[in-house]
């Protein structure tokens, strides 16, 4: 069967180009983007894939068929001259683009932009089963599910990505979103909803009233570090075009006492932050909501100093907590996150530590390889692993995870290695974006040879125009 692939991304790149009154020659010498051409000619990578198939046997089930579990049935199909892979998976949109979600609450894209059906992108050598899992069972190599009973298998790879707790905070739950001044771009109808929220809180601000806007960052892991952020400087960058920016104050409450884990990008946002006039206030993690009286509650935690100890020779710290009470006329939450219940309560889940809290998959981060059941592996949102809840991280993570998975399949040592590699897109404004990559050295990890701290209207045309067909017609079919 011929594969379409690049043909499609061709297509899906000139329109989008088209749609913004852009020529693919401009876009292409502004980007300079290897990841871009690499798509354009795919021919080597094809060619890599074929001489690599196994013979290796096994039955293969996914759970979860979103950006990582779908990639990785094409990669496995790619790479097993006869495959047996079963893809569990509820949502038959569930290839989605999620990072245009950040876009569609700034009216830049349209919910239909990042719709897609995951019957389109699974690839037909694979069996689907549109269910969810309920219990897993390792011990016994099957999980059972809502409709369907047990599924068993030889080998198991878990891709359930994560769950959006919002009734973890006091008063909020998910069906709120969209009410009340209370916005959230984690999932598609809160994304569509934050952007009306949007324009009635700019629109308040443009008649002259004096609003506050309110974002959060919650004490948990979450995917995409950035987007809080982001929809901060798109919310601010509204409020100018507006001419309304004065009547604004906009305020960013993360749980953590930095802006980035990478020093660089933390001091690079510091400045973005003071040059708009947006504030923030460290260690402030948002417990409760009061929608009609419009008040954030949070719990904010810090330490004061306290008796020198002798033995030390240190002061002693003393936590401290208050209560602070904040009033908004936009609230944007970013929920607290965890595994899905089925994987956080299954003897897959981490036993200790703070990746336990979570319910994360227990694997050792460089393989993906679980550490107590050599069988299963995971990869994406899911995964127990430092950083990486993005789609950028399911890039690099699914060689890794399906070549390891392959070498278990042929009785061999995974040896393949994850070195941590995460990007993150912070769109500062509409127009641009610094391109933040960086691995568990937390240190800037370039791909191009620029200042990955400087804000550039090209990473702009990789994240508006190029990314979103990369991920359709490249990684999602396991091609880049
Ligand atoms: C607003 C927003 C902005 C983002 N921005 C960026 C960005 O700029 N750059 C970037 O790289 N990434 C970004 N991301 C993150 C990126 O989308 C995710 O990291 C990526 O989708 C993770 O893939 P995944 O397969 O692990 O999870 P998902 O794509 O969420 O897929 C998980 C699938 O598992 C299924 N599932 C769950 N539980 C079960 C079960 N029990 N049984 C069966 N199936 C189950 C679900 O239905 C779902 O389809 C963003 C995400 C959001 C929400």
């Amino acid at each position: 069967m011929q594969d379409r692939s690049i043909e499609n991304f061709n297509e899906a790149f000139e329109a989008e180009l088209k749609r913004h009154g852009l020529t693919r020659r401009d876009a292409i010498k502004l980007a300079g983007l290897s990841s871009a051409a690499f798509m354009l000619n795919p021919t080597k990578s094809a060619a890599a894939t074929q001489a690599k198939a196994s013979s290796a046997k096994g039955k293969v089930v996914i759970v979860g068929g979103g950006a990582a579990g779908c990639t990785m049935a094409n990669y496995l199909v790619k790479h097993l001259d006869d495959p047996d892979v079963t893809v569990i998976e509820p949502d038959p949109k569930s290839v989605s683009y999620q990072p245009g979600q950040t876009l569609i609450a700034s009216g830049i894209y349209e919910l239909d932009d990042i719709l897609a059906d995951t019957k389109d992108y699974l690839p037909s050598e694979a069996k689907w089963i549109q269910d969810y899992v309920v219990e897993f069972d390792p011990d016994n190599n099957k999980v059972i599910t809502s409709k369907n009973g047990e599924v068993s298998y030889d080998f198991l790879v878990v891709a359930t990505g994560l769950k959006l707790n919002y009734d973890h905070i006091k008063g909020l739950s998910q069906d709120m979103i969209g009410k009340d001044g209370i916005a959230s771009i984690y999932f598609k109808d809160g994304a569509v909803k934050t952007w009306q929220l949007m324009q009635e809180f700019v629109q308040k601000a443009k008649s002259g009233q004096k609003v506050d806007g309110v974002f959060t960052h919650p004490n948990t892991p979450i995917k995409c570090g950035g987007a809080p952020k982001k929809i901060m400087y798109l919310t601010h960058d509204r409020l100018v075009e507006a001419g309304a920016r004065e009547n604004a104050t906009l305020t960013f409450y993360p749980n953590g006492g930095s802006m980035f884990g990478v020093p660089e990008y933390h001091e690079a946002i510091l400045n973005q932050y003071k040059a708009r006039n947006m504030k923030w206030n460290y260690h402030h993690n948002l417990v409760a909501v009061d929608p009609k009286a419009k008040i954030a509650t949070f719990d904010h935690h810090y330490l004061v100093q306290g008796e020198w100890d002798e033995d030390l020779e240190e002061y002693e710290m003393i936590p401290k907590n208050e209560l602070v009470e904040v009033p908004y006329d936009f609230l944007h939450v970013t929920p607290p996150m965890t595994a899905p219940d089925a994987v956080a309560k299954s003897p897959l889940a981490w036993q200790r530590g703070s990746a336990a809290k979570g319910g994360w998959v227990e694997v050792k981060k460089e393989t993906l390889q679980h550490t107590r059941y050599p069988n299963v592996f995971a990869l994406g949102d899911v995964a127990g692993i430092p950083m990486g809840k993005t789609g950028g991280s399911v890039r690099k993570q699914y060689p890794v995870c399906g070549a390891n998975l392959v070498s278990v399949m042929e009785g061999k040592e995974p040896t393949a290695q994850y070195g941590g590699y995460t990007v993150c897109p912070l769109i500062t404004s509409i127009g641009t974006v610094m391109l933040a990559e960086f691995d568990w050295s937390a240190k800037p990890t370039p791909s191009f040879p620029l200042d990955p701290t400087k804000e550039r209207w090209i990473w702009w045309i990789l994240k508006v125009y190029m990314l979103k067909p990369m991920y359709f017609h490249g990684m999602l079919k396991a091609r880049g």
